[in-house]
């Protein structure tokens, strides 16, 4: 194996922001590993596509899943440097309409938005840690959401859980130090599939937001990749929603 190989895991990433993590990661020189819940074909093409990248299907809701796509990676390439827990799920649920936001939504929304990330890093713990033996810190970048740093957001269910995401990247970042570093990133709107039917709130970037416009996913994995390449920042929030939090 190439000492030099550094290897990346992005979850979720054929389609939305985790498909431009992906390009992201490999422009930047790294390895990645494309994961997807059920889009076989498309993560296959696109680690075809990308240089010695590797695709593996794995539901995050699954702890079996989780574990089989951590070890399928050191497996492969006996080594993981880069985690991003991009991988999310939503509810739109108006705020007031509490008996919308329902226990089983509560449930799912929690266990892919924080158990899953929490048992990717514990699982890939001690191959972060090693990282740090050829002389950078590991890294856990978690993709959060504005929603988690203010009350706003698509439900209260999704908002409540990407609060939870950024407690426990600063708790992690306590307590991983020095060997990894964990950082999180909360966007604001950013254009995917996921927000493309979201008119009132391209509408609220476009008019309020300071840089006028919702984020681009390229956005978004400009930024993964400068904390990837730093060495220092940890148990960060970066929030990147064009300023919208000023106004
Ligand atoms: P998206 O729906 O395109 O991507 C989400 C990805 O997560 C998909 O690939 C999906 O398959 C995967 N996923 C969901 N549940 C999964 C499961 N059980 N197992 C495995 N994979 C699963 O949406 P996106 O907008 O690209 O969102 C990516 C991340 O960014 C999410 O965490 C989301 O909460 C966050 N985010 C998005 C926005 C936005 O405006 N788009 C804003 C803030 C935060």
């Amino acid at each position: 194996m190439n000492s030099e190989l550094r290897v990346a895991l992005v979850t979720g990433s054929t389609s939305g922001i985790g498909l431009a993590l992906a390009h992201g990661f490999a422009e930047a020189g790294y390895t990645v590993v494309v994961h997807s819940r059920s889009s076989v074909e498309t993560g296959e093409k696109l680690a075809a596509a990308l240089p010695a990248a590797l695709y593996i299907q794995a539901d995050l809701a699954v702890e079996a899943d989780r574990a089989r796509l951590i070890a399928q990676i050191l497996a492969h390439y006996g080594r993981l440097d880069v985690l991003v827990n991009n991988a999310g799920i939503s509810r739109v649920i108006p705020h007031g309409d509490l008996s919308a936001a329902s226990p089983d939504i509560w449930h799912e929304l929690y266990e892919v938005n924080v158990v899953a990330p929490f048992r990717l890093i514990a699982l890939a713990q001690e191959a972060l840690k090693n990282s740090a033996k050829s002389g950078t810190p590991g890294c856990v970048i978690n993709i959060s959401s504005h929603a988690g740093v203010r009350p706003k957001g698509a439900s209260i269910p999704y908002a409540a859980t990407k609060a939870a995401l950024n407690h426990m990247t600063k708790l992690l970042a306590l307590s991983l130090a020095p060997d990894i570093r964990v950082n999180a990133i909360a966007p604001g709107l950013v254009d995917t599939p996921l927000t493309a039917d979201w008119a009132d709130a391209h509408t609220l970037w476009q008019t309020r937001s300071p840089m006028r416009r919702a984020a681009k996913p390229a956005d978004i994995a400009q930024l993964a990749t400068m904390l990837a390449a730093n060495q220092y920042v940890t148990g960060e929030i970066l929030t990147a929603d064009g300023g919208l939090n000023l106004t």
